[in-house]
Protein backbone atom coordinates (compact mmCIF):
# COMPACT_ATOMS: atom_id res chain seq x y z
CA UNK A 1 0.00 0.00 0.00
CA UNK A 2 1.64 3.30 -0.70
CA UNK A 3 2.43 5.27 2.05
CA UNK A 4 0.05 8.05 3.25
CA UNK A 5 0.62 11.53 2.37
CA UNK A 6 1.27 14.21 4.64
CA UNK A 7 -1.85 16.33 5.42
CA UNK A 8 0.01 19.56 4.55
CA UNK A 9 1.26 18.36 0.81
CA UNK A 10 -2.23 16.86 0.53
CA UNK A 11 -3.51 20.21 0.60
CA UNK A 12 -0.85 21.78 -1.13
CA UNK A 13 -0.51 24.28 1.92
CA UNK A 14 2.50 25.20 4.36
CA UNK A 15 2.96 24.05 7.68
CA UNK A 16 1.99 27.33 9.05
CA UNK A 17 -1.35 28.05 6.92
CA UNK A 18 -3.87 30.11 8.40
CA UNK A 19 -7.51 28.45 8.93
CA UNK A 20 -8.67 30.65 6.05
CA UNK A 21 -5.90 29.39 3.56
CA UNK A 22 -6.49 25.58 4.60
CA UNK A 23 -10.07 26.45 3.64
CA UNK A 24 -9.57 27.72 0.47
CA UNK A 25 -7.51 24.82 -0.45
CA UNK A 26 -9.49 22.37 0.47
CA UNK A 27 -12.22 24.11 -1.03
CA UNK A 28 -10.94 24.25 -4.17
CA UNK A 29 -9.74 20.75 -4.00
CA UNK A 30 -12.81 19.03 -2.94
CA UNK A 31 -14.51 20.89 -5.51
CA UNK A 32 -11.91 19.71 -7.88
CA UNK A 33 -12.57 15.95 -7.02
CA UNK A 34 -15.82 16.15 -6.11
CA UNK A 35 -17.60 12.43 -7.51
CA UNK A 36 -20.49 14.93 -8.94
CA UNK A 37 -17.83 16.26 -11.15
CA UNK A 38 -16.05 12.81 -11.67
CA UNK A 39 -18.64 10.22 -12.23
CA UNK A 40 -16.91 6.57 -11.96
CA UNK A 41 -13.47 7.80 -11.19
CA UNK A 42 -12.09 5.98 -8.47
CA UNK A 43 -9.26 8.34 -8.54
CA UNK A 44 -10.65 11.53 -8.07
CA UNK A 45 -13.11 9.91 -5.67
CA UNK A 46 -9.81 8.32 -3.20
CA UNK A 47 -8.14 11.92 -3.86
CA UNK A 48 -11.36 13.66 -2.49
CA UNK A 49 -11.62 11.35 0.74
CA UNK A 50 -7.81 12.17 1.50
CA UNK A 51 -8.33 15.97 0.95
CA UNK A 52 -11.00 15.29 3.11
CA UNK A 53 -8.95 13.38 5.85
CA UNK A 54 -6.33 16.11 5.83
CA UNK A 55 -8.74 18.83 5.79
CA UNK A 56 -10.67 17.18 8.96
CA UNK A 57 -7.71 16.92 10.58
CA UNK A 58 -5.96 20.15 10.55
CA UNK A 59 -9.00 22.56 10.60
CA UNK A 60 -9.42 21.29 14.28
CA UNK A 61 -6.63 22.73 16.42
CA UNK A 62 -6.91 20.05 18.72
CA UNK A 63 -6.03 17.73 15.99
CA UNK A 64 -4.18 19.53 14.18
CA UNK A 65 -1.28 20.28 16.89
CA UNK A 66 -1.36 16.38 17.66
CA UNK A 67 -0.67 15.92 14.56
CA UNK A 68 2.14 18.34 14.10
CA UNK A 69 3.82 16.92 16.83
CA UNK A 70 3.27 12.88 15.94
CA UNK A 71 2.38 12.84 12.08
CA UNK A 72 0.16 9.93 11.48
CA UNK A 73 1.07 7.67 14.39
CA UNK A 74 -0.58 9.33 17.06
CA UNK A 75 0.00 7.59 19.98
CA UNK A 76 -4.22 7.21 20.37
CA UNK A 77 -4.28 5.99 17.03
CA UNK A 78 -6.72 7.22 14.54
CA UNK A 79 -8.44 10.01 15.46
CA UNK A 80 -11.40 9.20 13.49
CA UNK A 81 -11.37 5.52 15.69
CA UNK A 82 -10.60 2.01 14.63
CA UNK A 83 -11.26 2.48 11.48
CA UNK A 84 -9.79 5.31 10.16
CA UNK A 85 -11.46 7.66 8.32
CA UNK A 86 -14.25 6.71 6.37
CA UNK A 87 -15.50 9.84 4.00
CA UNK A 88 -18.07 12.12 4.37
CA UNK A 89 -21.06 13.13 2.18
CA UNK A 90 -20.87 16.92 1.51
CA UNK A 91 -22.87 18.15 -1.78
CA UNK A 92 -21.12 20.59 -4.07
CA UNK A 93 -23.66 23.18 -3.13
CA UNK A 94 -22.04 23.27 0.43
CA UNK A 95 -18.69 23.61 -0.60
CA UNK A 96 -19.73 26.90 -2.36
CA UNK A 97 -22.00 27.86 0.55
CA UNK A 98 -19.16 26.79 3.33
CA UNK A 99 -22.25 24.78 4.85
CA UNK A 100 -19.50 21.93 5.66
CA UNK A 101 -17.60 23.01 8.22
CA UNK A 102 -20.10 21.76 10.63
CA UNK A 103 -19.83 18.72 9.10
CA UNK A 104 -15.99 17.96 10.15
CA UNK A 105 -16.67 19.79 13.54
CA UNK A 106 -18.94 16.79 14.43
CA UNK A 107 -15.92 14.04 13.48
CA UNK A 108 -14.09 13.73 16.73
CA UNK A 109 -14.76 13.00 19.75
CA UNK A 110 -18.10 11.32 19.74
CA UNK A 111 -18.40 8.40 21.23
CA UNK A 112 -15.42 9.07 23.35
CA UNK A 113 -15.94 11.62 25.14
CA UNK A 114 -18.18 11.44 27.68
CA UNK A 115 -20.95 13.58 27.49
CA UNK A 116 -22.90 13.00 30.86
CA UNK A 117 -26.56 12.36 31.83
CA UNK A 118 -29.26 14.56 30.88
CA UNK A 119 -32.73 14.78 32.32
CA UNK A 120 -35.43 14.29 30.04
CA UNK A 121 -36.84 16.65 27.95
CA UNK A 122 -40.67 17.99 28.81
CA UNK A 123 -43.41 19.28 26.45
CA UNK A 124 -45.83 21.87 27.99
CA UNK A 125 -48.99 22.50 25.31
CA UNK A 126 -50.44 25.79 25.45
CA UNK A 127 -53.28 27.46 23.44
CA UNK A 128 -53.56 30.63 22.00
CA UNK A 129 -56.23 32.57 19.95
CA UNK A 130 -55.48 33.66 16.19
CA UNK A 131 -55.73 37.51 17.31
CA UNK A 132 -52.63 36.87 20.01
CA UNK A 133 -50.32 35.82 17.12
CA UNK A 134 -51.49 38.70 14.98
CA UNK A 135 -49.30 40.96 16.90
CA UNK A 136 -45.64 39.90 18.52
CA UNK A 137 -47.04 39.32 22.47
CA UNK A 138 -45.48 38.42 25.65
CA UNK A 139 -47.52 35.63 27.76
CA UNK A 140 -47.18 34.47 30.96
CA UNK A 141 -47.16 30.72 31.56
CA UNK A 142 -48.20 28.56 35.15
CA UNK A 143 -47.34 25.37 35.05
CA UNK A 144 -45.27 22.95 37.19
CA UNK A 145 -41.71 22.15 36.08
CA UNK A 146 -39.11 19.91 37.79
CA UNK A 147 -36.63 21.53 39.60
CA UNK A 148 -33.89 20.95 41.90
CA UNK A 149 -34.70 19.67 45.62
CA UNK A 150 -34.61 22.83 47.69
CA UNK A 151 -33.69 20.89 50.92
CA UNK A 152 -31.13 19.40 49.36
CA UNK A 153 -29.78 21.57 46.66
CA UNK A 154 -30.80 18.89 43.84
CA UNK A 155 -27.72 16.77 45.79
CA UNK A 156 -30.50 14.06 46.84
CA UNK A 157 -28.27 13.58 49.99
CA UNK A 158 -29.72 14.22 53.69
CA UNK A 159 -26.74 16.11 54.14
CA UNK A 160 -23.92 17.20 52.52
CA UNK A 161 -21.57 14.55 54.37
CA UNK A 162 -24.17 12.10 53.04
CA UNK A 163 -22.58 12.36 49.39
CA UNK A 164 -19.81 10.48 48.53
CA UNK A 165 -17.90 10.39 45.26
CA UNK A 166 -18.11 6.86 43.48
CA UNK A 167 -14.31 4.63 43.40
CA UNK A 168 -15.45 2.82 41.09
CA UNK A 169 -16.16 5.20 38.11
CA UNK A 170 -14.06 7.90 40.35
CA UNK A 171 -17.10 10.32 40.47
CA UNK A 172 -17.40 9.79 35.91
CA UNK A 173 -20.23 8.05 36.21
CA UNK A 174 -19.08 5.53 33.20
CA UNK A 175 -16.61 2.86 33.31
CA UNK A 176 -13.83 1.33 30.34
CA UNK A 177 -14.22 -1.90 29.96
CA UNK A 178 -12.81 -4.63 28.08
CA UNK A 179 -13.35 -7.56 26.11
CA UNK A 180 -11.74 -9.86 24.33
CA UNK A 181 -13.03 -11.10 20.78
CA UNK A 182 -10.90 -13.34 18.95
CA UNK A 183 -7.15 -11.85 18.98
CA UNK A 184 -8.85 -8.21 19.30
CA UNK A 185 -8.97 -6.00 22.48
CA UNK A 186 -11.97 -4.29 22.45
CA UNK A 187 -12.58 -1.17 24.65
CA UNK A 188 -16.27 -0.43 25.55
CA UNK A 189 -17.35 2.38 27.65
CA UNK A 190 -20.32 1.66 30.04
CA UNK A 191 -22.63 3.77 33.06
CA UNK A 192 -21.04 2.77 35.89
CA UNK A 193 -23.28 0.18 38.26
CA UNK A 194 -22.27 1.02 41.57
CA UNK A 195 -23.80 4.80 41.07
CA UNK A 196 -26.05 4.14 38.47
CA UNK A 197 -24.12 6.54 36.02
CA UNK A 198 -24.24 9.33 38.78
CA UNK A 199 -20.82 9.35 39.79
CA UNK A 200 -22.20 9.46 43.28
CA UNK A 201 -23.14 7.25 46.28
CA UNK A 202 -25.37 8.86 48.75
CA UNK A 203 -25.98 7.22 52.13
CA UNK A 204 -28.63 9.19 53.74
CA UNK A 205 -30.82 10.41 51.16
CA UNK A 206 -32.85 13.24 50.87
CA UNK A 207 -36.31 12.70 52.68
CA UNK A 208 -38.05 15.63 50.80
CA UNK A 209 -36.99 14.46 47.40
CA UNK A 210 -36.35 10.53 47.93
CA UNK A 211 -32.71 10.78 46.70
CA UNK A 212 -34.00 12.00 43.31
CA UNK A 213 -32.45 15.50 43.78
CA UNK A 214 -35.43 16.88 42.00
CA UNK A 215 -39.30 18.65 43.33
CA UNK A 216 -41.91 19.62 41.28
CA UNK A 217 -42.44 23.15 41.69
CA UNK A 218 -44.59 25.85 40.13
CA UNK A 219 -42.93 28.42 37.89
CA UNK A 220 -43.92 31.32 36.06
CA UNK A 221 -42.72 31.92 32.50
CA UNK A 222 -42.64 33.87 30.25
CA UNK A 223 -43.05 33.33 26.70
CA UNK A 224 -42.46 35.38 23.07
CA UNK A 225 -45.56 34.84 21.23
CA UNK A 226 -43.58 35.55 17.43
CA UNK A 227 -45.99 37.65 14.59
CA UNK A 228 -47.76 35.34 12.84
CA UNK A 229 -46.31 32.59 14.16
CA UNK A 230 -47.73 28.95 13.14
CA UNK A 231 -50.01 26.42 14.67
CA UNK A 232 -47.44 24.10 16.57
CA UNK A 233 -44.06 26.09 16.89
CA UNK A 234 -42.37 24.90 19.57
CA UNK A 235 -40.31 27.67 21.83
CA UNK A 236 -37.25 25.73 24.00
CA UNK A 237 -36.40 26.78 27.31
CA UNK A 238 -32.90 25.40 27.70
CA UNK A 239 -32.40 23.69 31.27
CA UNK A 240 -35.93 23.42 32.25
CA UNK A 241 -37.07 20.28 31.62
CA UNK A 242 -36.03 17.11 33.62
CA UNK A 243 -34.10 18.13 36.60
CA UNK A 244 -31.38 15.57 37.52
CA UNK A 245 -28.94 14.95 40.12
CA UNK A 246 -24.96 15.35 38.51
CA UNK A 247 -26.38 16.10 35.40
CA UNK A 248 -27.51 18.55 32.74
CA UNK A 249 -31.46 19.39 33.29
CA UNK A 250 -33.24 18.40 29.81
CA UNK A 251 -34.93 21.45 27.77
CA UNK A 252 -38.62 22.63 28.15
CA UNK A 253 -40.67 22.82 25.36
CA UNK A 254 -43.61 24.80 24.92
CA UNK A 255 -45.63 23.89 22.28
CA UNK A 256 -48.40 26.93 20.69
CA UNK A 257 -51.19 25.50 19.40
CA UNK A 258 -54.03 28.16 17.95
CA UNK A 259 -57.77 27.94 18.73
CA UNK A 260 -59.37 27.36 15.34
CA UNK A 261 -61.19 30.94 14.48
CA UNK A 262 -64.75 30.61 14.49
CA UNK A 263 -64.68 31.53 11.16
CA UNK A 264 -61.61 31.78 9.73
CA UNK A 265 -59.37 28.98 8.37
CA UNK A 266 -55.35 30.26 8.17
CA UNK A 267 -53.55 29.26 4.43
CA UNK A 268 -50.04 30.72 5.33
CA UNK A 269 -50.84 34.88 5.81
CA UNK A 270 -54.37 34.38 3.85
CA UNK A 271 -57.40 33.88 5.85
CA UNK A 272 -60.18 31.96 4.01
CA UNK A 273 -63.68 32.34 5.12
CA UNK A 274 -67.23 31.48 3.76
CA UNK A 275 -70.13 33.89 3.49
CA UNK A 276 -73.15 32.68 3.18
CA UNK A 277 -76.03 35.61 1.76
CA UNK A 278 -79.68 35.33 0.38
CA UNK A 279 -80.89 35.28 -3.34
CA UNK A 280 -81.77 38.97 -3.12
CA UNK A 281 -78.02 39.66 -1.74
CA UNK A 282 -76.38 37.77 -4.64
CA UNK A 283 -78.51 39.73 -7.55
CA UNK A 284 -78.53 43.24 -5.87
CA UNK A 285 -75.48 43.40 -4.28
CA UNK A 286 -74.68 43.92 -0.49
CA UNK A 287 -72.04 45.50 1.91
CA UNK A 288 -71.31 43.12 5.36
CA UNK A 289 -69.45 44.44 8.23
CA UNK A 290 -67.54 42.14 10.54
CA UNK A 291 -65.67 42.11 13.66
CA UNK A 292 -61.93 41.58 12.69
CA UNK A 293 -58.74 40.31 14.14
CA UNK A 294 -56.76 43.42 13.69
CA UNK A 295 -59.56 44.83 15.93
CA UNK A 296 -61.08 47.42 12.90
CA UNK A 297 -64.03 46.34 11.27
CA UNK A 298 -63.97 43.80 7.92
CA UNK A 299 -66.24 45.39 5.38
CA UNK A 300 -66.80 43.28 2.40
CA UNK A 301 -68.43 44.18 -0.82
CA UNK A 302 -70.41 41.98 -2.62
CA UNK A 303 -71.39 43.41 -5.84
CA UNK A 304 -74.35 43.29 -7.91
CA UNK A 305 -74.93 39.68 -10.05
CA UNK A 306 -72.59 38.30 -8.05
CA UNK A 307 -72.72 34.17 -7.74
CA UNK A 308 -72.12 31.48 -5.51
CA UNK A 309 -68.60 29.98 -5.39
CA UNK A 310 -66.87 33.06 -6.47
CA UNK A 311 -64.75 34.68 -4.50
CA UNK A 312 -64.23 38.40 -3.29
CA UNK A 313 -60.48 38.83 -1.77
CA UNK A 314 -60.11 41.97 0.51
CA UNK A 315 -55.94 42.84 0.54
CA UNK A 316 -53.53 43.14 3.14
CA UNK A 317 -56.62 41.96 5.84
CA UNK A 318 -54.68 39.11 6.72
CA UNK A 319 -52.38 37.76 8.81
CA UNK A 320 -49.20 39.64 9.23
CA UNK A 321 -46.30 38.17 7.12
CA UNK A 322 -43.39 36.25 9.28
CA UNK A 323 -40.77 38.27 8.12
CA UNK A 324 -40.59 41.35 6.58
CA UNK A 325 -43.53 43.97 6.50
CA UNK A 326 -47.36 43.65 5.36
CA UNK A 327 -50.29 41.32 5.61
CA UNK A 328 -51.46 38.86 3.86
CA UNK A 329 -55.33 38.54 2.34
CA UNK A 330 -58.70 37.56 3.00
CA UNK A 331 -60.66 35.39 0.68
CA UNK A 332 -64.41 35.34 1.05
CA UNK A 333 -65.79 32.58 -0.81
CA UNK A 334 -69.75 32.99 -1.40
CA UNK A 335 -72.25 30.62 -0.95
CA UNK A 336 -76.31 30.51 -1.39
CA UNK A 337 -78.40 30.54 1.57
CA UNK A 338 -81.63 28.88 1.00
CA UNK A 339 -83.75 29.42 4.02
CA UNK A 340 -84.77 26.26 6.14
CA UNK A 341 -88.50 26.67 6.06
CA UNK A 342 -90.73 28.11 3.73
CA UNK A 343 -94.30 29.86 4.43
CA UNK A 344 -97.00 30.37 1.70
CA UNK A 345 -96.48 34.46 1.36
CA UNK A 346 -93.02 33.22 0.39
CA UNK A 347 -93.61 30.75 -1.74
CA UNK A 348 -96.07 32.98 -3.82
CA UNK A 349 -93.89 35.59 -4.06
CA UNK A 350 -91.26 32.68 -5.31
CA UNK A 351 -94.04 31.70 -7.93
CA UNK A 352 -94.55 35.31 -9.12
CA UNK A 353 -90.84 35.77 -9.81
CA UNK A 354 -90.30 32.44 -11.51
CA UNK A 355 -91.23 34.21 -15.27
CA UNK A 356 -88.67 36.57 -14.82
CA UNK A 357 -85.74 35.18 -12.60
CA UNK A 358 -86.34 31.25 -13.26
CA UNK A 359 -84.37 29.26 -16.11
CA UNK A 360 -86.79 27.68 -18.51
CA UNK A 361 -86.78 23.99 -18.73
CA UNK A 362 -87.20 24.50 -22.43
CA UNK A 363 -83.77 26.06 -22.69
CA UNK A 364 -81.70 24.17 -19.88
CA UNK A 365 -80.04 22.12 -22.88
CA UNK A 366 -78.55 25.83 -24.05
CA UNK A 367 -77.68 26.60 -20.71
CA UNK A 368 -75.67 23.78 -19.61
CA UNK A 369 -73.72 23.68 -22.74
CA UNK A 370 -73.01 27.91 -21.79
CA UNK A 371 -71.81 26.77 -18.12
CA UNK A 372 -69.59 24.00 -19.43
CA UNK A 373 -68.03 26.49 -21.70
CA UNK A 374 -67.59 29.18 -18.85
CA UNK A 375 -66.30 26.83 -16.65
CA UNK A 376 -63.79 25.53 -19.07
CA UNK A 377 -62.23 28.82 -20.30
ZN1 LIG B 1 -19.74 5.03 39.74
ZN1 LIG C 1 -33.92 16.58 48.17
Amino acid sequence: MAEKRDYYEVLGVSKDASDAELKKAFRSLARKHHPDKNPDDDDAERLFKEVQEAYAVLSNPDQRSQYDMFGHDSPGGSPFGPGGFQGVNINLDDLFSGGFDSIFSGLFGGGRASRGRRGHDVLLRHSITLEQVFEESELEITADLSTACDSCDGTGAKTPDDLQHCSTCDGQGRIMQQARVGPFVQQMVSDCPDCGATGRIILNRCSDCRGTGASTNEQTLRINIPRGTDDGLRLRHRGKGEHITNGQSGDLYIQLDIDPHPWFERDGPDLVMALPLGYPEMMLGTQVELPHIDGDSLVISVPPGSKPSETIIVQGRGMPHRRGRGRGDVTILLKLHIPEKFNKTMLSTLEEMRPSFGLPTSDIEDAVRREAQDRRN
